[in-house]
């Protein structure tokens, strides 16, 4: 029972895991899966350039670096808006 658990990021009151906007002060709920979806959507990226990067060779190698790359930014971007917004919450 972890989401009823969530509280608002502006106004800090208990609302429901589901909700996108706060009832309290209608601020807007960032969501925590789309987060996860963009480092999962990373991390495959980038395994998957990695295979292509040492597997192939010419262009399809090149395709399989700029994967790799475009996977490990979408991967540490997206851990580091996760990371931010956990100390943005705990500095309030
Ligand atoms: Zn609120």
């Amino acid at each position: 029972m972890s989401r009823d658990r969530v509280h608002c990021v502006d106004c800090r009151e208990p609302i429901p895991g589901d909700a996108r906007i706060c009832p309290h002060c209608e601020a807007v709920q960032p969501s925590p899966l789309v987060d996860a979806g963009i480092v999962v959507a990373g991390v495959f990226a980038f395994v998957f350039g990695a295979i292509l990067a040492l597997m192939t060779i010419g262009t399809t190698r090149l395709a399989g670096f700029l994967l790799l790359v475009v996977g490990f930014g979408l991967a540490v971007g997206g851990y580091t808006r996760h990371v931010d917004r956990q100390a943005a919450r705990r500095a309030r």
